[in-house]
């Protein structure tokens, strides 16, 4: 991991955690409210509607300031802490919709790692603490990466599978930046395909990668599955996004991902309105 040096702000020193310092200090983050979750909203663009929003999970050191989850997931993936720490995300936002007023509830998304699904019964895990705050299926999106599939196909299957069964949405996250697009998309029944403009990185939409997104923004309807492009940062990737009829849309030319109060107000302050095929 790459080590910054230190900046002094306030009294404190912002900087990435060490590995070590992660590990050490995790469960007195989950236990003292350093971990918590941010949330970025979703649009209709062409109504102008929110129609969801993804739970992204943060973390804030009294020393060491807001760390990413680029610089800490990976290491709780690695230490096999991810498990916790998506448990307890999950019931967050949980509690988060628990004390929504349901008129102006929404879907949230939540992301799953790949290491919740081995030696987990993971779907039967969140559905425990789904019922204990009495949230609605249908308001809580499992968003999965194609990437976290390969070599192991079988068990996003039946991950999917279980998720379908009690009555989840499922979303494909990143789709197109993995390297089996194709195959993992004819395996993997998904609801809803994320595509992450990320990788059009620097070219224009002139290029092949609008031809390419454009593209698999068609075969997604044929396959009748909703397609939401995130990482949305120009006025000119919206219009375009427009013009090959992908409607729905997170990204920082909307909205970057804001804290829970902030989320509420949005929510009695807007109209929304549901995802449709
Ligand atoms: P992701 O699931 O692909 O989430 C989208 C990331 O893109 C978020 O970064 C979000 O803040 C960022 N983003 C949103 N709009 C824009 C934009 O317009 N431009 C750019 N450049 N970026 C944008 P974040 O929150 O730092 O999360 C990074 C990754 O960490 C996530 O990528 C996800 O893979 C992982 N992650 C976050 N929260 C959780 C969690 O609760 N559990 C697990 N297992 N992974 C998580
Ligand atoms: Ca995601
Ligand atoms: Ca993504």
């Amino acid at each position: 991991m790459i080590q910054f040096t230190g900046v002094a702000f306030g009294g404190l020193i912002m900087r990435p955690m060490t590995d070590e310092e992660i590990i050490r200090f995790f469960e007195m983050a989950i236990a003292g409210g350093q971990i918590f979750v941010y949330y970025q909203p979703q649009y209709n663009h062409s109504t102008g509607r929110i129609v969801g929003a993804e739970g992204l999970m943060r973390w804030r050191h009294p020393e060491f300031g807001l760390q990413y989850p680029v610089n800490f997931i990976p290491i709780l993936e690695k230490y096999g802490l991810i498990h916790r720490a998506d448990l307890f995300v999950f019931e967050q936002i949980c509690r988060f919709q628990s004390n929504c007023p349901p008129s102006v509830r929404i879907p949230i998304s939540f992301n799953v790692s790949r290491h919740d699904l081995f030696g987990h019964d993971y779907v039967k895990e969140l559905e425990a603490i789904r019922k204990k705050y009495d949230v609605p299926v249908k308001y809580l999106h499992a968003e999965i990466t194609e990437s976290s599939a390969i070599g192991g196909i079988d068990l996003f299957i039946k991950a999917i599978t279980q998720f379908h069964e009690a009555g989840y949405l499922v979303a494909m996250d990143d789709f197109g930046s993995g390297y089996s697009s194709l195959s993992v998309l004819k395996d993997l029944p998904v609801d809803i395909l994320k595509f992450d403009l990320q990788f059009l990185a620097g070219e224009g939409l002139g290029g092949r990668g609008g031809i390419i997104l454009n593209s698999a923004i068609q075969m997604a309807k044929w396959l009748e599955t909703q397609v939401l492009a995130e990482g949305v940062e120009t006025i000119e990737q919206a219009d375009f996004l427009k013009s090959v009829g992908c409607n729905y849309v997170q990204g920082y030319l909307y909205s970057k991902p804001i804290p829970e109060e902030e989320m509420s107000r949005l929510l009695s302050t807007v109209d929304s309105e549901k995802i449709s095929r």
